[in-house]
Formats: structure tokens, sequence, C-alpha cells
């Protein structure tokens, strides 16, 4: 049933939903969450409000991913339980976007007749165009094959001071374990003007810091011939460092492979480029690399660090490690912690393998590891980088650090958080303003955060 939007019906220029309601849940990674934002204020430029109960609101919208565990799972499940609402509120309207409606397209309507609109991952822009088609003709699924250009629509953001900035969409990689490259299409990068009018526009609006997201950061540009040069991220980074009013710079997610000289350099000239890197290692096993197809060996992912500290003294390091790959031996798992030992990295986010459909790692069943021998190396793993980031962390007590509030803190109201520009998260007592700048004496330090007080 995939068809393509009616040329009658028409873009819209005056808002038309006023005060009716939207839910809005997002599943998956951060680019997903930003997404969001985007649908959330294309929603609101149509005059929508956000609701916190998917049984009362007028639109029920679920951005997907397929990269996380069990996502099909969550999603049906999800659509399954909002069936009795629309049978007993048939006006209701339920959208599907994202990853996971990339993939399935069809599939979402034979399992969920309910669902009114489906969209991808290249056409988020559409949503309001499509809800429209919906409620006039019925159901519709709207999936493009790849973006001639990133999409950018009014996001909403949910925290004033600190703004997310698409720089690139897709990944032109084929790491064995990742659906992204099928879902997300090929590298599109948006021109440097572009992004730096964007990053203007924001700090025109109070933000004070930005992260510049893509799917490999590194490659920016690799697409662009600008005045017979090529782009590059080192350019970028240089030129959003001369907005007025950005303070602070990060990015995500960088490629190991990619990472080069001359981004560390910009990093380390640029005075707004926050002292933090994200690396992810993956595995610290040659021959799993090499299964994973991510183009580089621990020695070489072990010098890439280096160049980055070399560049930035005091750069704090976070990584991504997945655990049990298919053939895993217990040797290649003790070249990771070998790595992790050696990397000293200040946070890791470590994942246990779990094969995605679609992806040449799903493939390899004769490999897959037990799951108790997995569980036992993810345990062992995570003991190891706590201990790491506990030490790491330690060094900082006594230590005075400038913190961008975040507000006040989720689990104790009489203490605000904050983030240091090595992007720890740092617990104070105080009542300071989100968006402002506090210098705190760090008196105590645990794994994931600090803990001190006003300077
Ligand atoms: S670099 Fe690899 S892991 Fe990252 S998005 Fe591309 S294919 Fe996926």
């Amino acid at each position: 049933m995939t068809r393509l939007l009616m040329p009658q019906v028409r873009e819209r220029r005056t808002p038309t939903r006023v005060g009716r309601t939207y839910h809005l849940r997002t599943f998956g990674c951060q680019m997903n969450v930003h997404d969001s934002e985007g649908i959330a204020g294309l929603l609101e430029a149509d005059g929508m409000v956000p609701a916190s109960d998917p049984d009362t609101a007028d639109l029920v919208v679920f951005n997907t991913c397929c990269i996380r565990e069990n996502a099909d799972d969550k999603l049906y499940g999800s659509l399954g339980m909002l069936k009795r609402t629309k049978d007993k509120r048939p006006e209701m309207l339920i959208a599907v976007g994202g990853c996971l409606a990339q993939k399935d397209r069809d599939l979402i309507h034979e399992r969920a007749p309910w669902v009114d609109v489906v969209f991808g991952t290249h056409n988020l822009q559409r949503v309001v165009s499509l809800l429209d088609y919906a409620e006039e003709w019925g159901p519709i699924t709207e999936i493009l094959e790849e973006s001639e250009a990133v999409a950018v629509v009014p996001a909403k953001r949910e925290v004033a001071h600190s703004a997310w900035v698409t720089i690139m969409v897709g990944c032109d990689n084929s790491c064995t374990f990742c659906i992204v490259p099928s879902v997300r299409g090929g590298e599109i990068s948006r021109r440097p003007g572009d992004v730096v009018r964007e990053v203007q526009a924001l700090a025109n609006d109070g933000v004070v810091e930005v992260t510049l997201l893509g799917q490999n950061v590194n490659s920016y540009g690799r697409d662009l011939e600008l005045g017979g040069h090529k782009a590059l991220f080192a350019d970028l980074l240089r030129r959003v460092g001369d907005v007025n009013g950005i303070h602070r710079i990060r990015y995500t997610s960088p490629h190991p492979k990619d990472f080069r000289e001359d981004v560390a350099v910009a990093m380390a000239e640029t005075p707004a480029v926050c002292e933090q890197l994200h690396m992810p290692l993956q595995s610290g096993s040659d021959r799993i690399l090499a299964a994973m197809h991510r183009g580089y060996t621990a020695e070489r992912f072990l010098a890439k660090l280096d160049l980055a500290r070399r560049h930035m003294p005091g750069l704090a390091l976070s990584t991504d490690i997945i655990v049990g790959f298919p053939g895993e031996t217990d040797a290649d798992f003790q070249f990771t912690l070998d790595v992790v030992a050696e990397a000293k990295f200040d946070s890791a986010f470590t994942f246990i393998y779990s094969p995605r459909p679609g992806t040449a790692a799903a493939e390899m069943v004769d490999e897959f590891l037990a799951p108790e021998v997995i569980q036992d190396r993810y345990q062992r793993l995570t003991e190891r980088q706590t201990a790491i980031g506990l030490a790491t962390n330690q060094m900082l007590v006594g230590e005075t650090i400038e913190v961008l509030v975040d507000g006040v803190s989720k689990t104790d109201a009489a203490m605000c958080s904050g983030r240091t520009r090595t992007n720890k998260l740092v617990h104070f007592p105080a009542a300071t303003a989100a968006g402002s700048f506090a210098n705190v004496r760090i008196h105590r330090a645990a794994p994931h955060f600090l803990v001190g007080e006003l300077a």
C-alpha cells in the first residue's frame, strides 16, 4: 500500500489544528530524539499542543528506531495497546515514522491496519501534509528511498540553552552489525553556511551550547564541493566556533578511521569546542574489528586517542563497546579489556550484541554466543570500566570546574545538576537558573557523576 502523497493535497501555510493535542513517543538514538524535536516543531506550527496521555490525545506519533534491541516488539506492543483507544475514538490519528517505518514499510499497515500514517526517515518534514491526506482520504504509507538534502524544520527544543544541530545525515560505511545505512541512506552534508546560519539563529534565541550531529561527522563535507574545495569538518568547527554567543560546541559521532589531525588541531584552536570526544571502539580485537568492517585496528584506534590527547590535554573520552559479537572468543574479549585498560575512557556505553534483521552480522547465526557467556563478559567489562571511570573522576576532587546548569536535579529538588565542558554530570546544592554557568568545587566523585558546591 505504499503510496506517494497525492498532488492535490496542499502544503499548509496557516495553522489548522489549533488546540488539538499530540502525544509523541521517541524510541532510540540521539538522531531520533532530534528528529522528534522537528516533528514536534511542525505539529506545534500547525497549532497542536503536547499531551502526556496517548489515550486522550488527538494524535499519537511513534518515532521509531530499529537500532536498539526488540524495537519491533516495543512498537507493535504499543500499537496493540492503542487499538482499543482507536476503536473507541476512530477520529484520533496514529502516525508511525522513523527507522523502523523505513525498514518495515507496508508491513506496519499489515500488522496494525488502524495506523493512519506511516512515514520514513527521509520525509519527516511532510508529516503535517500526510496527516491532512489521512484525514481526507484514509491511511497512507509514504516512504522515500533517499533524501536530496538534509531536511531542516523548526524544532521544538526541550532545553532552552542547548541545541542539537544536524550537519549531515546517512552513512557510507557498512559496519556489519548496523542497520543505519539501509534506513538512513548514504551521507548527505548540509552546506556550511546553512549550518552556521542555524547556529547563529540559535545563539540569538539564547542557546549557548550546540552539539553537531551526524552518523559519521568526520566525513562531513566529502560530498560537497565549494569553490573547488571539499568542505571539511575541521573548517566547520572553526566557523561554528566564531558564532557570537556560543560558548560550548560538542559533536557526535566521529568514526575512528576518519578522525584526522586537522580536526584535533581545529578542536584545540577553537576555544568554544569542549574538551570531550566520543570515539566508538566497538571491540579491541583486530579479528572482530575486521568482521565488523570497522576499518581500523586496536593499535590505530589507540593512536587516534593519542593524537587527540596530544592536541587537547585534559580531553575526556567516551566510547561504545559491543560485547559478544558473533565469533568473539575469550582471547578477543581479553583484547577489548586490554584496550579499555590502556585507553582509560572516562565513560563507556556498553552493549550486549543482539542481531538486527537486515544486517550482515545477523546472518552469522552459527557463530552466535551463548547468552551466559556474553553476560559474564559484559559484567566483567562494566566492572572494569566503572573502576576506571571512578578513578578518573576522583582526580577531579578538590578542583573548581565550570558547569553549565541544566536545572533542578531530577532526584533531589534541593540540588541543581549541570555538565562540565568534559561532559561530566555534576550535582550541587543551589538554586541556579538553567542555562547559567556556575563554578563548582568538587568534593566527591562517583563513577558516573561528581558532587560539589558553589565556589
Ligand atoms: S559508521 Fe558504522 S556503526 Fe556508525 S552509522 Fe555507519 S554503519 Fe552504523
